[in-house]
């Protein structure tokens, strides 16, 4: 329809917030702060359309507070589904995707065209399936690449062109092919929680200091929502099972009765030593999941530990010596 789309995840850490508390309580994260401040002080100007996934009622708060404050632009809050086990599921997700459309079409003055959209699954099955692969590549050989090395390229793909991210995957991977595995005593984790708001890098590159291997993660996880959408048929249907059949369970899926499983299946698909939950601070969809996942890892007795981030996060004594004592308790153990 002749737009662009660009993953925005918050303003980070350099964005100084000075007109969106006024409008936000202080007990929201920071990612919902930083968005608004954004769009406060003009800087999403060059934005013609904004679309917020339902994923909590920040969200939808802040898809509220952008349709009033940015009038010239089209806002349009995605109802995803919670029942994942209805037959009407899947209509009700690709009624809901020509409902955004309708909007989309408005914001970039060209008609849709379902062959289109058809190429463009296919262009970001390219993307996730490069992805993948990079993501394989910090599991199977951790010391090729570091989590921050890992993180940045993969929030590229939500910044530029997929034209240029593929082939600069591409590239990743061939000179990744050269490089030494060089292994160093660490323990392989799992990171669960940031799937949303994003921690700053360097807590980020803090959790590999210390000596953890994260060797699978929920940043970014736009990118890993699911491996393949088929491009034949009506693609708005294939996207929609593709949401629906995703294996992916995270915070913002809710089917709290498969969580425990859920995070014992990806401890044992990483070969982890133990889970990292780093949670927004305040962001009520990780946190709920937090408790299920803590008492399947305590049944099994797989060490974990909690830690949480804002976006603006300058400080990080007390998360080194927290996350050098989870690190010790495993090595040592
Ligand atoms: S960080 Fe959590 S609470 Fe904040 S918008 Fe994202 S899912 Fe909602």
């Amino acid at each position: 329809m002749g737009l662009f789309p660009v993953s925005l995840h918050g303003g980070g850490e350099s964005v100084e917030i000075s007109h969106a508390d006024a409008a936000l309580g202080s007990f929201l994260c920071s990612i919902s702060k930083s968005t608004l401040e954004l769009a406060l002080t003009s800087r999403l100007a060059p934005f013609r359309a904004f679309v917020f996934p339902y994923v909590c009622d920040v969200s939808r708060n802040v898809e509220g507070i952008f349709s009033r404050v940015l009038p010239g632009a089209e806002t349009y809050m995605l109802h995803l589904p919670q029942n994942f086990h209805s037959a009407a599921t899947v209509p009700f997700l690709t009624a809901e995707y020509r409902r955004l459309i309708a909007r989309l079409e408005k914001a970039g003055g060209e008609p849709y065209d379902p062959e289109r959209l058809a190429a463009s699954i296919e262009l970001f099955n390219q993307q996730r399936a490069a992805i993948a692969d990079l993501t394989a590549t910090k599991r199977n050989e951790p010391g090729k690449l570091t989590l921050t090395e890992s993180y940045l390229v993969r929030r590229l793909g939500g910044l530029l062109p997929r034209e240029i991210h593929i082939p600069l995957l591409h590239r990743v991977r061939s000179e990744l092919a050269q490089r030494p595995n060089r292994t160093k005593d660490a323990i392989r984790t799992l990171l669960v929680g940031p799937f949303c708001e994003q921690p700053t890098l360097d807590l980020i590159d803090l959790m590999e200091q210390v000596g953890c291997y994260i060797v699978d993660d929920e940043l970014l996880q736009i990118h890993r929502w699911y491996d393949r959408v088929d491009p034949g048929g009506d693609p708005l249907t294939n996207l929609a099972s593709a949401y629906v059949q995703s294996p992916v369970d995270i915070g913002v899926r809710a089917a709290p009765t498969t969580k425990g499983e859920a995070i014992l299946r990806r401890v044992g698909a990483a070969e982890a030593q133990g889970v990292i939950f780093l949670t927004a601070k305040f962001c009520e969809p990780a946190l709920e999941d937090v408790v299920l996942y803590r008492k399947a890892l305590e049944r099994e007795k797989i060490p974990y530990l909690h830690l949480e981030f804002e976006e603006r996060s300058t400080s990080y004594e007390s998360a080194r010596l927290q996350l050098e004592t989870f690190v010790e308790s495993i090595l040592f153990d």
